[in-house]
């Protein structure tokens, strides 16, 4: 018997949860509502896109698992990305302090390219790896089946609506799902559901890098959660085409606006002027997006007491973050990486598969989840979930831990470890952290960014007046 799969979403999650079914059924069924583009440009169902982008190398390291030989990572890389150490490769003003950028420039490599070319380069190699999965252009409008089954999905295309028979389905429809109302529709209900919303506003903008510039380091300027104060940050990072894509970002009461004057004088106004410096005098290669798709909104899937066979949801579907913290195509990576495990190991037919994998791919939500809303619950105005006294707790101690972290190489690598989800937050509970954190840092802050000679030349011939 012919086996298919439908995915609904052609984006990080689809795109990767159709290469872990593409090795368990006969055919994959990709269904995108937006025209895909054939190289990597900008497209409707992805506004996220103009907006600065980090992959975590726990996402890189599931991609390269999910599309072996595909060489996502060397593509990019051909294609202009960079990889930059965590703990070496970015001048970062944390929120007790500079970290400083430690010899070890191989640990927690992070990708660094525009959105759009992760996109397209993911889809490509996925679509390239294999002839069992193709992209159909349509918009899922509904599920087939009952609260015990999902059997396939209703679509709408250009020429009107139809019905589509599948084995499996995965939602990978981003933040705008509709599958909470699809599955109410099956009798599915009352599925749990948090939402922590600081108000956090993005204002993107390009800039061509400026000459004498190419080899400056990705700067960033953090929010401080315990300031009292809305959280204003800064992000620049230099992406292929020589240029600089810079995201600022503010909590409620503090937010950017789209007025290309504010631009720079928001950046000059941070914790640190730094990224104000570097873009003062840069040439500006688009007009200043905004986003206000930042709010941390998880639905508890895993929860629900009623979950059908055959429908999983995956990526920004399950779960959203603050987008600060860079994790939201890691997790989706993670999720159907853990789709991919649990197919190897029982097939697609085992009973309860769909539960198991939504459970599985809830866990690296928890991480996400926990670090994102942990910072988010105390920037002023925040609206949901109010903190606990364990939220209180952990975050004094985790406060304390960056603090340490800024003046030991030991302590900003744990730390380094979970931020880019490669190990659980217990991993800071460990008794020889906790001593670390308890006893200080070794090493005296820094009282500026941690430069290089020549990239400090490069920061004051670019300041001019700033
Ligand atoms: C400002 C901002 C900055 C960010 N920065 C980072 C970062 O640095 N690092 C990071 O890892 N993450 C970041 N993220 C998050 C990241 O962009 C998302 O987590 C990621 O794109 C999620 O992938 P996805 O496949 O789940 O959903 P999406 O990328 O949202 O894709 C959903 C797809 O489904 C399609 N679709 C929707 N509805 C239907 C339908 N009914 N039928 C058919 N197709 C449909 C859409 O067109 C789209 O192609 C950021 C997000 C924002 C908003």
């Amino acid at each position: 018997m012919s086996r298919t799969a439908v995915v609904i979403g052609a984006s990080m999650a689809g795109m990767l949860a159709a290469a872990a079914l593409a090795r368990s059924v006969d055919e994959v069924i990709v269904l995108e509502r937006d025209e895909l583009p054939d190289e990597p440009r900008p497209r409707k169902g992805l506004p996220q896109g103009r907006h600065a982008h980090i992959l975590l190398p726990s996402g890189r390291d599931a991609i390269e698992e999910l599309v072996p030989g595909g060489g996502v990572r060397k593509r990019l890389l051909a294609a202009g990305a960079t990889e930059r150490g965590l703990t070496s490769g970015l001048v970062t003003l944390g929120p007790q302090g500079w970290y400083r950028r430690s010899r070890h420039t191989e640990s927690h490599p992070l990708l660094v390219a525009s959105r759009d070319l992760i996109d397209w380069t993911v889809r490509d190699t996925v679509l390239t790896s294999t002839t069992r999965i193709s992209v159909r252009r349509a918009s899922a409008a509904g599920l087939l089946g009952t609260a015990e089954r999902v059997t396939g999905v209703r679509i709408e295309d250009g020429r009107g609506g139809e019905d589509l028979r599948a084995e499996f389905v995965v939602d990978a429809s981003g933040r705008g799902t509709r599958v909470e109302h699809w599955l109410s529709e099956l009798g599915v209900t009352d599925i749990p559901k948090d939402v922590v919303d600081a108000g956090l506003v993005y204002a993107s903008r390009l800039y061509r890098t400026p000459e004498g510039a190419e080899a400056f380091p990705p700067a960033q300027v953090t929010a401080d959660p315990a300031g009292g104060r809305p959280g204003r940050s800064g992000l620049l990072l230099p992406i292929e085409g020589s240029r600089w894509l810079v995201s600022l970002g503010g909590t409620r009461g503090g937010e950017p606006t789209a007025a290309p004057d504010d631009f720079v004088r928001f950046a000059l106004g941070l914790r640190h002027t730094i990224v104000g410096q570097l873009i003062g005098g840069a040439e500006p290669l688009s007009d200043v997006v905004l986003s206000r798709s930042t709010r941390n909104e998880r639905r508890y899937f895993e929860k629900a007491e009623r979950w059908p066979e055959g429908l999983i949801a995956l990526g920004d579907a399950v779960a959203t973050y603050n987008p600060v913290y860079g994790q939201g195509m890691s997790v989706a990576a993670l999720g159907a990486r853990a789709l991919s495990r649990e197919l190897d190991r029982t097939g697609i037919v085992a009973p309860g598969l769909a539960r198991r994998v939504q459970r599985a791919a809830a866990k690296v939500v928890d991480a996400a989840w926990m670090m994102s809303v942990g910072q988010d619950q105390w920037f002023p105005g925040v609206r949901g979930k109010s903190p606990t006294l364990a939220d209180r707790w952990l975050s004094a101690y985790t406060g304390r831990m960056a603090r340490v972290a800024t003046g030991s190489y030991r302590v900003s690598a744990a730390m380094c470890e979970v931020t880019t989800l490669q190990a659980d937050a217990l991993h800071l509970l460990r008794p020889s952290l906790l001593l670390s954190t308890a006893l200080g840092p070794f090493l005296p802050p820094l009282s500026g960014p941690p430069l290089t000679p020549g990239e400090r030349a490069v920061l004051t011939s670019l300041s001019g007046g700033h």
